[in-house]
């Protein structure tokens, strides 16, 4: 197959926006995604099972991957340990596990069962190496990223306010969400120990726009938006890429390998169908934006007589750097009545100590929100296996009392770079076509569990300040790797001895390939959401395509 001036491969956040801004500067583009097309009768809401699919969920739509062992776990950090009063502690012995990287294949990407959170990174947590001595710095200043940053919250709709300590050049396109009850509680009761709380910036519709429809506030983004309201990117930039006429989506077209000729450029890539079939395509230009675990692992599976050690590899730098997602969530149950079960998830934001330097003792910050529906907390199974105990009618009355009363507070914090934390090829898992699973590694040092406890204390604080009853459910990153944000295996720089691709996600070496999704990122910010940030460096790096592509050097 030819005839595409690029192949992008994913459709994700990264993918789906590098594609829509390729066709429309004109450029044809063939976008492969290797999972399945979703339709809004695909996710479960409607069904009576519905609380059993925690995320959308076909045939194909999730990839494999493996652990390496993880370090051991201090009986000095217990209080750190993840645990259900019902059920017990999550992780058994005494090492740190590796639960999950938790994303979708499809059309779509991640987006589809995100949570929708639209941040953008505080401009100081792009400076981390030159002002606070740690990780690295991003190529190029925030105000570069601004005007993409503009562009990717009109297309997903982005329903925000402003906020001062968050400088920004044009309003949100949409007004924000009017925060729940359990939230406007949390801001009144935590206002006496100095937090401040802001509409959370949700590509979630609180009006009707674009041809969508507004939320209905029903609490399942995680399982996939019924409506086509949340943001993902399969019902905004996929659908406005085919609009152009110059974009073509496979679903189902997982590519493994790219083929790197003796002049330093991809020539060509291998990808199979659902069917089982492999198809070449040959390509001027492709860009890679398989997410961060998946990424490198491509990259790596690429090894060839022209790219030893894998293509963009020379340094041995591809799946370095692997940033992952700190996290703390705690959960009581509260005596007042909250409806927690309905409404958006994280309709509110702490940003008190998002700054590089607000946390005391460490470098790197946090933020805060309310994460009751994020945490599956939306239906009667969840409260009768995690929350209330026992069986029978007494089981049955406490049921009737508790159910929408419980609350969820979690944090997310910065990730730095640790020699231990990186992606490789598993020795001894593979995928169904033969070929080596991505290997998460991950350690946390003395400064990331510096940061978890903190988060931990300061949710804690919260969930009591609301007057909440003693936690029944508690977990987080010290004692497993769960994340939802990965980053970093591909690091953009200026300096090839240290990162991967250039200031604009292109290969240091391979002039015609280009990465566009979080594996670029040179840090993860303080707990910022990554998507929007994505797509703006994905518009950012379609822009530099295009000016390549009109100095013919691709
Ligand atoms: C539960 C949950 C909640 C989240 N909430 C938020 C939130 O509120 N806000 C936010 O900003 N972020 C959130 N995230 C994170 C966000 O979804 C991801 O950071 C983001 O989608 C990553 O974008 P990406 O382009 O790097 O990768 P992805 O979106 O994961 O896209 C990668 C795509 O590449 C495809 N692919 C992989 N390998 C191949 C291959 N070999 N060939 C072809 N295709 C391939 C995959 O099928 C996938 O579609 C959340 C994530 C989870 C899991
Ligand atoms: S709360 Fe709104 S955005 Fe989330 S799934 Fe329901 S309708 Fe969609």
């Amino acid at each position: 197959m030819t005839g595409h001036d690029v192949v992008v491969v994913g459709a994700g956040a990264g993918g789906a926006a590098c594609a829509w801004g390729l066709a429309s500067a004109g450029l044809s583009v063939l976008l492969l995604d290797a999972g399945p097309e979703f339709s809004p009768t695909d996710y479960p809401s409607h069904r009576p099972d519905w609380e059993r699919i925690e995320s959308p969920d076909k045939p194909g739509s999730r990839g494999i991957h493996a652990f390496a062992p993880m370090q051991k776990l201090s009986p000095a950090h217990d209080h750190l340990r993840s645990w259900n009063h019902i059920s017990g502690l999550m992780v058994e012995g005494d090492a740190r596990r590796g639960v999950a990287y938790q994303h979708v294949r499809g059309i779509g990407g991640s987006t589809l069962h995100f949570d929708a959170e639209s941040h953008r990174l505080l401009p100081a947590a792009m400076t981390m190496r030159s002002q606070f001595g740690v990780g690295a710095d991003w190529p190029f200043p925030y105000a570069e990223l601004e005007p993409y940053y503009i562009t990717a919250e009109t297309l997903s709709g982005v329903a925000g306010a402003a906020d001062p300590a968050r400088p920004r050049s044009a309003p949100y396109p949409l007004e924000p969400h009017a925060p729940g009850y359990a939230s406007r509680l949390l801001t009144e009761r935590t206002r006496h120990l100095g937090r401040t709380w802001r509409p959370n910036p949700l590509a979630i519709l609180s009006r009707a726009y674009d041809g969508r429809p507004g939320c209905n506030y029903c609490a399942q983004c995680n399982r996939g938006c019924p409506r086509r309201d949340k943001g993902s990117v399969d019902v905004t930039y996929v659908p406005k890429a085919i609009a152009t006429g110059r974009c073509r989506v496979l679903s189902g077209a997982e590519v493994t390998g790219l083929s790197a000729g003796p002049d330093n450029r991809i020539r060509a890539l291998t990808y199979r169908d659902s069917a089982g079939q492999t198809h070449e395509v040959k390509t001027r230009c492709v860009v890679v934006a398989a997410g961060a675990i998946e990424t490198p692992r491509l990259l790596l599976l690429s090894a060839g007589p022209h790219a030893a050690g894998g293509v963009a590899n020379e340094q041995g730098l591809v799946g370095r750097n692997l940033l992952e997602t700190l996290h703390w969530t705690t959960c009581a149950l509260h005596p007042e009545s909250l409806g927690t079960h309905r409404g958006l998830p994280s309709d509110i934001i702490c940003w008190d100590f998002n700054a590089p330097d607000a946390i005391p003792g460490v470098v790197g910050g946090c933020r805060f929100a309310p994460v009751t529906a994020s945490m599956l907390l939306t239906g009667p199974v969840s409260y009768a296996t995690r929350v209330v105990e026992g069986w029978g009618r007494s089981h049955r009355e406490k049921m009737q009392a508790s159910f929408g009363n419980a609350i969820a507070i979690g944090a997310i914090g910065e990730s730095l770079p640790d020699p231990g934390t990186y992606v490789d090829l598993a020795p001894d898992l593979t995928d169904p076509h033969g070929l080596p699973a991505a290997r998460i590694h991950s350690h946390l040092d003395d400064m990331a569990i510096g940061r978890i406890e903190f988060m931990a204390a300061e949710c804690r604080r919260m969930v009591a300040a609301m007057g909440a009853g003693a936690p029944f459910e508690e977990f987080g990153a010290y004692d497993m790797f769960s994340s939802t944000h990965v980053f970093g295996t591909a690091r953009m720089g200026t300096d090839p001895a240290t990162s991967v691709v250039n200031a604009h996600g292109r290969a240091h070496h391979c002039k015609n390939l280009f990465i566009s999704d979080a594996s670029v990122f040179p840090s993860s910010g303080g707990g910022e959401a990554p998507s929007l940030t994505i797509q703006a460096l994905a518009l950012r790096t379609a822009r530099a395509i295009r000016d390549a592509a009109a100095r013919r050097e691709i």
